[in-house]
């Protein structure tokens, strides 16, 4: 992987969200404001478009720190301040202009860092952070069995949307959804299923299917 793949990834998750921004939208008015797909649609749209700008040699560290600063202009909320932070912290931490299997994985760590430091939530607090968590569990999993980016990347992907699945029983305790207490249990939490969204979009770039 390299700075142009990252830049796929980023357009490939602002087609995908895109595409599925009525039903992300329709999940925050369950449980929120309603503003979660169109608004995060937006966001990456104006990453990604921000990104074709980018000189040819732009490395890994200013494809990552660009999308996420536009991110958080282009997006707003919650998630475009966590998503945000995540894209930098991901960015900071990639060093190399050839990103094998390992710095990938270290990138996702420090992502995973940056929603959770940011965010303050644990795992079962139904956020994007039980998405994220188990991708980024399941991708170094996956590496340790010996598998290659592609493969991690589809295991992370996988693990994404069953993480987001398994946050519809759960009780909201950070964001707004957790206004509403017992009422947000039996909802999918809108930004855990954009997170199945963005790994899905990483594992599309890197060669991963189904
Ligand atoms: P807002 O609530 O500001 O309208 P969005 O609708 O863009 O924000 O995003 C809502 C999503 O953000 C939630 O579904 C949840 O996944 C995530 N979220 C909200 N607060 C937090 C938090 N403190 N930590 C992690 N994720 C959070
Ligand atoms: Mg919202």
């Amino acid at each position: 992987m390299n700075a142009a793949d990252l830049t796929a990834w980023i357009r490939r998750a602002a087609e995908l969200v895109t595409a599925d921004a009525e039903r992300l939208t329709a999940l925050d008015a369950a449980i929120g404001d309603g503003d979660h797909g169109h608004n995060l649609a937006r966001g990456l749209t104006a990453a990604a478009d921000a990104l074709a700008e980018l000189p040819a040699d732009a490395s890994p560290q200013q494809v990552l720190s660009t999308a996420g600063r536009v991110l958080v202009s282009k997006t707003g909320g919650a998630s475009g301040a966590l998503y945000g932070m995540a894209l930098r912290r991901a960015g900071t931490a990639l060093k190399v202009d050839e990103i094998d299997a390992r710095w990938l994985g270290a990138a996702l760590r420090e992502a995973l860092a940056g929603i959770r430091n940011l965010g303050k939530a644990e795992e079962g607090d139904k956020t994007m952070v039980d998405a994220f968590a188990k991708a980024v569990a399941a991708y170094d999993a996956a590496r340790h069995r010996g598998t290659d980016l592609a493969g991690a990347a589809r295991a992370a992907a996988s693990a994404a949307e069953e993480g987001a699945q398994a946050t519809v029983p759960m009780q909201a305790r950070k964001g707004r959804a957790s206004y509403l207490g017992p009422r947000s249990i039996g909802h999918l939490d809108p930004g855990a299923a954009s997170t199945a969204l963005i790994f899905r979009a990483l594992a599309d770039v890197t060669g991963g299917e189904g």
